[in-house]
């Protein structure tokens, strides 16, 4: 079994040691502690990182679409319901197995290059009888990016319920093979489902075992449809239909008031947060210190290519903490740490991953971040979550360890030529578009 000492003047494991050192023994935490202990331990140990850098966790990006990753940049002047109509619906039915790879190496290789080490992903896509978002599990294997992988079925828009299901099946089946992805039953939103589907999917999630991932109470209109359809709000009719038995990973809740909260801390519900494109779609701010002071599992997800629209983690990061300080008017709202915290084992939490992932523990999964310290931007660390969360770019990543194996190295991806990956995903993108009919949107679209 290969050993490897990553030092770091920082090691954020996640209370902080002065330099330190991780050692990574196959695809698991062995070790750690100070550099000087630990050197002398693991003489053998191929050695990484450096006196400067900074050593944590890798980011767990709680929230993300890599059915967009082909339509980054595109129609940012809507509100979700608009942006739904106008860009997503008319994409969806056009995507395939190859768009779907090639969304997920372009989306993946930005959020590697930011820290990422898990993606919660929702594919959005019409079924057409040929499995399309099985190309996301092909795409993070290749990459070496860890996937928590779903399909963001709902039937409203005249898909047969069976084609959803035989979508998640297929799903299902290339996580279950996969080296780095595991399946969760996707929900659109319950508003895209009709009763009976909505039935069917809560029976499929909780009596097959499988966590679920949905989107919640993203906006006011969504939250006063629902109302006028069941006399509830999302979250309430979500618990009252029994969906919440399963482990639910909510996406943005930025819309609960007191009693949503209740029942999402109630059911262990866990929450991701996606400042960029809840400020990009004006949809409003997560009430994210009400929902935490309750228990609930925050994350910090970046959301999709064509709502962020990038793809980088460290932007999210910063973003929460400056969302959260603009909007009370404190600079106490969010600290540096907490946005940090959120981002690794709050995300791990959210998940219900934080046995395996989200800490430098002995004995978890070796995903690992290296924060190169040498250069002019962290040459002075005068306090280490400051320094990752309002410093740092994704200029600084030099390494990204998946499952104990490198996936960035030197700043860069090691698997992948990511040159070549723009070149192919070019002709992908514009034949996507123009399929679409996205000519008022897109410069790509011949005239
Ligand atoms: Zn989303």
């Amino acid at each position: 079994m290969s050993t490897t000492l990553i030092r770091g003047a920082w090691v954020l494991a996640p209370e902080p040691i002065r330099d330190g050192a991780v050692v990574i023994a196959g695809d698991r935490i062995a070790a750690v502690g100070t550099y000087t202990d630990l050197a002398a331990e693991y003489l053998g140990a191929a050695q990484h990182g450096s006196a400067h850098d900074i050593v944590g966790p890798g980011f767990v990006n709680t929230h993300g679409h890599f059915s967009e990753g082909l339509i980054t940049g595109i129609g940012s002047d809507f509100t979700l319901w608009e942006w739904i109509h106008t860009l997503i619906r008319p994409v969806d039915p056009h995507l395939d197995r190859r768009k779907a790879y090639l969304g997920t190496m372009v989306a993946g290789i930005q959020m590697l290059r930011s820290g990422v080490t898990t993606a919660n992903d929702m594919f959005v896509c019409t079924p057409t009888g040929t499995p399309v978002s099985p190309g996301v599990v092909d795409a993070l294997d290749e990459l070496g990016l860890r996937g928590v992988v779903s399909f963001g079925a709902g039937d409203v828009g005249g898909a047969p319920i069976a084609a959803q299901f035989d979508e998640h099946e297929a799903l299902r089946e290339a996580a279950t093979a996969s080296r780095l992805c595991t399946f969760r039953l996707g929900i659109g939103a319950l508003g895209g489902q009709s009763d009976e589907m909505f039935a069917r999917s809560v029976d499929y999630a909780v009596g097959g075992g499988h966590g679920v991932h949905i989107h919640v109470q993203e906006i006011r209109e969504e939250v006063t449809a629902t109302f006028a359809r069941t006399g509830r709000t999302v979250v309430a009719h979500c618990a009252h239909e029994g969906l919440f038995a399963a482990p639910t990973l909510a996406a943005h809740c930025v819309w609960v008031d007191r009693n949503d909260r209740r029942i999402l801390a109630e059911h262990r519900v866990g929450v991701a947060h996606n400042p960029v494109s809840n400020m990009i779609l004006a949809s409003g701010v997560a009430p994210v210190a009400e929902m935490r002071e309750l228990g609930i599992d925050v994350g910090i997800g970046v959301d999709g290519p064509a709502s962020n629209d990038s793809q980088d983690y460290l932007q999210a990061l910063k973003t929460a903490a400056l969302l959260a300080r603009v909007h009370h008017r404190q600079a106490t709202a969010m600290s540096a740490y907490e946005a940090w915290e959120m981002g690794t084992i709050g995300g791990a939490r959210a998940l219900r991953m934080d046995d395996e992932i989200g800490s430098l523990e002995v004995g978890k999964k070796a995903d690992v971040l290296v924060l190169d310290g040498r250069g002019p931007t962290l040459a002075n660390v005068h306090d280490p979550y400051q320094a990752v969360v309002f410093v740092a770019g994704s200029r600084e990543v030099s390494e990204v360890w998946v499952d104990g194996v490198p996936s960035v190295l030197g700043g860069d991806v090691v698997r992948v030529d990511p040159g070549e990956i723009a070149e192919l995903s070019r002709p992908a993108a514009a034949e996507l578009v123009t399929r679409a009919g996205l000519g008022h949107l897109s410069a790509l679209v011949e005239a």
